[in-house]
């Protein structure tokens, strides 16, 4: 079974690293896709989460990493895949998620949103949290690989 993995990953932390991780153990492949059109203005260009992406996730079998633009459902048809793959962290993540799958499945009732959660390391972390950590001064180290973390402070110094 293929299942895809979307989201922003502005930056990837070791939250969707943990996810991943999980899902290549259940899945014959894991296809992460790095969206180009995200809602909030992303930190990093969509080149830079791609590279990062694929960086954090070199030694991991089984695992492709993609953009797509548009429905996630339309691009998980076209490349003939089975399922989507959300994580869930808290309660909070629990509203948003569900809106979506269940507008996902309105649009595709053939394709399920499956849902894993992280070890409990991660459960409190979101790559706005971690950003706003950083922003404020504060060390990131425990939340994301150091080569993400210095191309987050190289962002930092250009923006100020
Ligand atoms: P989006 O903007 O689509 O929510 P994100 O990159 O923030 O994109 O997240 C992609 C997916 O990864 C979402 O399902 C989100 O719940 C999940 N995710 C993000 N951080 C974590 C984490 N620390 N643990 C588990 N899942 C996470």
């Amino acid at each position: 079974m293929k299942v895809l993995y979307p989201g922003s990953f502005d930056p990837i932390t070791y939250g969707h690293i943990d996810l991943i991780r999980r899902a290549v153990r259940l899945f014959d492949k894991v296809v992460v896709a790095v969206a180009v059109n995200i809602g909030k203005t992303p930190w990093f260009s969509l080149e830079e989460r791609l590279d990062m992406v694929k960086q954090a996730l070199t030694d991991m079998k089984g695992v492709e990493v993609v953009s797509f633009s548009g429905l996630v459902v339309d691009y998980a048809r076209r490349n003939n895949i089975d399922a989507l793959l959300r994580g869930l962290r808290m309660v909070s993540d629990f509203d948003y998620e569900f809106q979506m799958a269940i507008a996902n499945r309105g649009f595709a009732p053939d394709i399920e949103t499956l849902f894993l959660m992280p070890s409990e390391d991660y459960f409190y972390i979101s790559s706005r949290l971690i950003k706003e950590v950083l922003t404020s001064g504060g060390s990131v180290s425990d939340f994301v690989p150091d080569f993400v973390e210095k191309a987050m402070k190289r962002k930092l110094e250009q923006n100020k």
